[in-house]
């Protein structure tokens, strides 16, 4: 079956799902890691359909003049729900194969064990200084840990829950930016159901940029919907790459890239966002 990219069917909901992986990334970028984050969705969550009667009165009660409450509201009345999340881990782990779409389907099936007990140093499985660590509680239903929602996705409690293998082909992968080769292979040997990133990635993108990943595998392709918030996904990443500039000693130093093509969705440069970013984060050898 030849996979398609289709970006007219792009809704709301999209749009809530990769505004999750934009947090997870800009945790990545807090613990010093490339921020590329990712969650993946289960569609109609065989709870969901009991929960949603019993709730839909509290939905009606719903102030609707703040939008992004609004769009929680309407998670967690839906049947879909996060049940992974993953950022890149490739500096704290020294595996350059630790990327925030393999670390996102590890946790699926290892309840985390393969990917951050193992692997990560432990001051990475502690709250850091900014309250932050890899745990993925916050992502689902904070406020209520009884929500059916919460009994899903990975938790280092030990409570989430262990997923068979075909569990992917029911799942969408929001991803902030353009799956690499290996990790676009990677998604179709595990049969997700559909991608959706946001920035291109023009070196080693295999969702189109570079290869079509995606459509060559012959029985597990996946479709693929790309551009959504590019612009806040190539935001932190030029915040990474100048925040390294202005640590790393002159001789070694990366080139930026160059911007010669006027393509706004791929990776850029920009002082003015690691002057912001640097003074946001108190550090004070930029
Ligand atoms: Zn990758």
């Amino acid at each position: 079956m030849p996979a398609t990219t289709n970006n007219s069917d792009v809704n709301k909901e999209d749009y809530y799902f990769m505004r999750q992986a934009l947090k997870v990334a800009e945790t990545a970028l807090d613990f010093g890691e490339v921020p590329v984050g990712c969650v993946v969705v289960l569609r109609e969550a065989p709870e969901a359909s009991n929960q949603q009667q019993q709730q839909q009165h509290q939905h009606n009660n719903v102030v609707k003049d703040d939008e992004e409450e609004e769009e929680e509201a309407k998670y967690r009345l839906s049947s879909s729900v996060i049940v992974s999340h993953g950022s890149n881990q490739v500096n704290a782990t020294r595996d350059a194969t630790r990327h925030a779409e393999c670390v996102a389907i590890d946790r699926m099936l290892t309840r985390g064990l393969s990917t951050d007990q193992l692997r990560l140093p432990s001051q990475h499985l502690s709250a850091n200084n900014n309250n932050k660590n890899w745990e993925d509680s916050w992502i689902n239903v904070q406020s209520n840990a009884n929500h059916w929602k919460n009994t899903y996705g990975w938790k280092s409690n030990g409570t989430s829950r262990i997923y068979s293998n075909d569990i992917f082909s029911k799942c969408d992968l929001y991803v902030t930016c353009e799956p690499c080769i290996m990790c676009a292979a990677a998604l179709a040997k595990v049969g997700i159901r559909r991608v959706i990133y946001g920035c291109n990635n023009e070196r080693f993108g295999g969702c189109g940029s570079i290869l079509n990943i995606h459509q060559q595998e012959k029985d597990k392709g996946y479709p693929v919907v790309s551009g959504i918030l590019k612009e806040d996904a190539i935001r932190l990443l030029r915040s990474f790459y100048d925040r390294e500039n202005c640590y790393a000693p002159n001789d070694k130093r990366k080139q930026k890239p160059t911007n010669n093509n006027n393509n706004n969705d791929s990776i850029s440069s920009g002082k003015d966002d690691c002057i912001s970013r640097t003074k946001k984060s108190k550090a004070s050898n930029c």
